[in-house]
């Protein structure tokens, strides 16, 4: 696709990047397929196409609009356009930017303004979060029905994690609302990967990803808890911590993007592009194991959810298939 930015595009620190993008997308639109906003609202600009064609005009200095905020805003940075394009765009980084010229030149209502310092300051704080969804549990009769059918049913007690115990090791991201919802995800991760006899090492330091911050309008803060992450978790990759498990695949995306968003920071991009590189969904590591030492017995079925923002997303299916015939797809 031809491009011409603005002069004021041109002086934006991510320009050269955003440039390149767009002129990768040959605008084909197969993206569309696999786009869920798109599926469900048959709109052109609610799907990938139409979002980098409308970045592209505000980029060339055309009128930012509330409209084209709301369809940038309904993109669910979900990623799953990216595995169909056959041009390889890059469409969360373009996105992440087109966002943020957008943001600064369209001022939001009040009440949005609430919505997102709300969600920034309650859902990166695991205990907030974890209070306030005990506090819904008790209170579930006075909620609104949409937020009743997003709590879980009854508080699950976290289960103990396996101990420390074997040389093979891996960090952990304990996520933020994960711990809150469903609080034996990461102990049940533990306890499969001890039984391939992989330990999880605890890193408590470590917090929200940045995601969180980074996708509401907030891109200098969630860069900070990247590199509080960083910070958290040197130590035990200078120890051998062989890699970083995510059991949310959107958490995991955005730390494989440490090192991309880190580049031009000095003191991080090294370190920032290690962590990418370590960065792991639990697929990807299930993926590499000889899993039959699970034992699991080809009497017993196996259902595997696969994520749309696991980039081996593909060659997890076709593991898991060669794994059990019994495979079901969820
Ligand atoms: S599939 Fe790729 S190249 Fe085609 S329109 Fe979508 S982003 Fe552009
Ligand atoms: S990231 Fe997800 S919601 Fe956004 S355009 Fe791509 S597929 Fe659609």
């Amino acid at each position: 696709m031809q491009t011409n930015l603005s002069e004021s595009a041109r002086r934006l620190p991510r320009a050269e990047e955003a440039d390149s993008i767009l002129r990768t997308c040959v605008h084909c639109g197969f993206c569309n397929a696999t786009c869920p906003t798109y599926q469900l609202l048959g709109d052109e600009l609610d799907g990938p196409r139409g979002r980098i064609y409308l970045i592209k005009q505000v980029l060339e200095g055309n009128e930012v609009t509330r409209k084209t905020q709301q369809h940038l805003d309904r993109c669910l940075s979900c990623r799953n356009c990216e595995t169909t394009c056959p041009s390889g765009v890059d469409y969360h980084n373009l996105l992440d930017i087109g966002r943020a010229v957008v943001d600064a030149a369209v001022p939001r209502p009040l009440g949005q303004r609430l919505l997102r310092e709300g969600l920034r300051t309650v859902v990166p704080h695991p205990d907030l979060f974890k209070a306030l969804v005990n506090g819904g549990q008790v209170f579930r009769a006075l909620l609104p029905d949409a937020l009743q059918s997003k709590l879980p049913r009854s508080a699950t007690l976290s289960k103990p994690r396996p101990a420390t115990r074997h040389a093979r090791q891996v960090l952990m991201l304990e996520g933020c609302v994960q711990p809150g919802l469903s609080p034996n995800t990461n102990v049940a991760a533990a306890r499969v990967l001890d039984r391939l006899g992989i330990s999880v090492i605890p890193s408590r330091e470590a917090g929200c990803c940045g995601a969180v911050d980074y996708h509401l309008d907030a891109q200098a803060a969630g860069l900070d808890r990247a590199r509080h992450n960083i910070d958290a978790w040197w130590p035990m990759i200078e120890k051998g911590a062989e890699a970083i498990v995510q059991t949310a695949s959107g958490c995991g995306a955005f730390i494989k993007d440490y090192g991309h968003l880190l580049n031009s920071d000095p003191a991080y991009a090294d370190k920032a592009r290690t962590v990418s590189a370590l960065a792991r969904d639990l697929v990807e590591v299930l993926r590499d194991e000889p899993l039959e030492k699970l034992g699991i017995h080809s009497a017993r079925r196996l259902a595997f959810h696969c994520p749309c923002t696991c980039s081996t997303r593909r060659n997890s299916v076709a593991r898991s298939r060669r794994y059990s015939n019994d495979w079901v797809s969820t």
